[in-house]
């Protein structure tokens, strides 16, 4: 990648996470789950509310590091619109990305989303950002699950 490039990266990490979208208590999700990542001390709680099978509206409230809050801006309006089963998807590529696993051939996911979600790919290099990234994609997935907070599965480290 240029040097170009990778400003443009930040560029786009630095915005999300100095102005997050999405970032608020809805009055009525349906689903939410809390999800922390102490080797950080990033905290997230996710937001859901399901209607007529879709992801109808995603929020998040919490504090961390850019990137973690960057990651959670970004999610929320991705998986907007979705199944949670797409939503799934798009969460499977995205930790395929951010560890350097192969996410060109994985099933349903969108190829766009996951073009908007390579400027998260930086973190690859750093394990420990590894979980800023996908604390958010766990807690939604946990929140979808009907799990009230995150699994603590440990996605650094998989080089
Ligand atoms: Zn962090």
């Amino acid at each position: 990648m240029s040097d170009e490039l990778r400003d443009l990266y930040q560029e786009v990490i630095l915005d999300h996470g100095r102005h997050p979208r999405n970032h608020r208590h809805p009055e009525d999700p349906t689903h939410h789950a809390r999800g922390d990542n102490p080797m950080c001390g990033d905290r997230v709680e996710v937001f859901l509310t399901l209607r007529d099978g879709v992801i109808a509206d995603a929020a998040f409230e919490g504090r961390g590091c850019a990137i973690s809050v960057a990651s959670a801006s970004m999610m929320t309006e991705l998986v907007a619109g979705k199944t949670p089963e797409a939503a799934e998807a798009l969460f499977r590529g995205f930790q395929a990305l951010c560890t350097g696993a192969d996410h060109t051939h994985l099933p349903d996911v969108d190829a766009s989303d996951m073009e908007r979600l390579e400027v998260m790919s930086g973190v690859r290099q750093f394990p420990m950002r590894v979980k800023c990234a996908t604390l958010a994609w766990h807690t939604l997935s946990a929140a979808m699950a009907g799990a009230d907070r995150a699994s603590s599965e440990t996605d650094g480290g998989k080089s």
